[in-house]
């Protein structure tokens, strides 16, 4: 365990994103960082990985900038590198709510709640615990009792609340996601469209997972992580899979992409059944000319369709 892998984001103003992000490049390249980081006027997105030495090298610098200086690093350890290569890319926006009208987080967003109190509330049958994240990753895995929004894509999140909007109006809200980002902007989107009491969990479901007290308690299954480990544990205390293989429904967290390059759908699926289907989510898929496994395990299509055979579909 002597890499880490850090999450973190900072909502403050950025005067050039683009020569910003030039330059933050060349800091991260020679500190041997990879990752992906998002630079936008709004501010900084990183998900990085590192030894140790260059995540406190980097952490160190972030922290003496006057604009980072708030930044809340979430911290996991790790065997190795999470990223194979180094992204920093200036963009328009942090955070893709395609909203009319911005929200500035620094303005307007909804009450911190520390990993304790986010507990409480889940407990609450007063509050309304709404998942910010995309369908995919509820999924995996999700707080005990949370709303799973019917989206496919954070971006749709808005119009649904608005379309749901009876349902909540006269609770007491929260919202959580992944790090936080996410939250920022949709707990202020909240705000201004009347909802009052409306808070978010500070850090995130990362920082949730690694508080003393709450041990990722009534957390259920694994947090959908975007690097190279797909997932990562959270409960510590009475964990559960919840999860569902893909052709089978059995409990599973083994997420794999379809093996046609044109579906690269994410799907959990089981070592068997991967090995079944080819690594395909459909018997279409499997027999698409492209199959990425078909290639890679040098099958003929005699014995790609006698596997598939085996399937009885
Ligand atoms: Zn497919």
């Amino acid at each position: 365990m002597d890499y880490r892998v850090l999450l973190y984001y900072n909502y403050t103003k950025i005067e050039d994103p683009e020569v910003f992000a030039k330059e933050h490049f060349a800091f991260c390249r020679d500190l041997g960082i990879k990752g992906r980081i998002l630079v936008a006027p709004e501010g900084i997105n990183g998900t990085l990985s590192g030894t140790k030495e260059a995540t406190d090298q980097y952490m160190e610098k972030m922290l003496k900038d006057d604009r980072f200086k708030d930044t809340y690093f979430k911290i996991d350890e790790s065997e190795g590198h999470a990223f194979k290569k180094l992204f920093v890319r200036p963009r328009s926006e942090l955070v893709a709510l395609h909203l009319e009208e911005d929200v500035n987080p620094r303005q307007l967003t909804g009450n911190y709640l520390e990993p304790q109190a986010f507990r409480e509330a889940l407990l609450d049958e007063e509050t309304v615990v709404i998942d910010a994240r995309n369908d995919y990753e509820y999924d995996l895995g999700h707080f005990r009792g949370a709303i799973r929004p019917e989206i496919h894509n954070f971006r749709e999140l808005p119009e649904w609340i608005r379309e749901n909007k009876e349902q909540f109006m006269d609770k007491k809200i929260v919202t959580y996601c992944t790090g936080g980002i996410r939250c920022e902007k949709f707990s202020g989107w909240l705000l201004r469209e009347g909802f009052e009491d409306v808070a978010q969990l500070h850090g995130g479901i990362a920082a949730y997972g690694k508080d003393e007290a709450t041990r990722g308690e009534l957390w259920d299954g694994k947090m959908y992580v975007f690097d190279e480990r797909i997932s990562v544990e959270i409960n510590q205390v009475d964990k559960q899979v919840i999860g569902k293989e893909w052709f089978d429904g059995t409990p599973c967290e083994r997420y794999i992409n379809c093996s046609n390059p044109e579906c690269n759908r994410q799907i959990l699926v089981s070592e068997e059944n991967e090995e079944k289907y080819l690594g395909a989510c459909s018997i279409a898929c499997a027999k698409h000319p492209n199959n990425r496994y078909v290639k890679t395990h040098h099958l003929t299509v005699e014995e790609r369709d006698a596997r598939l055979a085996l399937t009885n579909q």
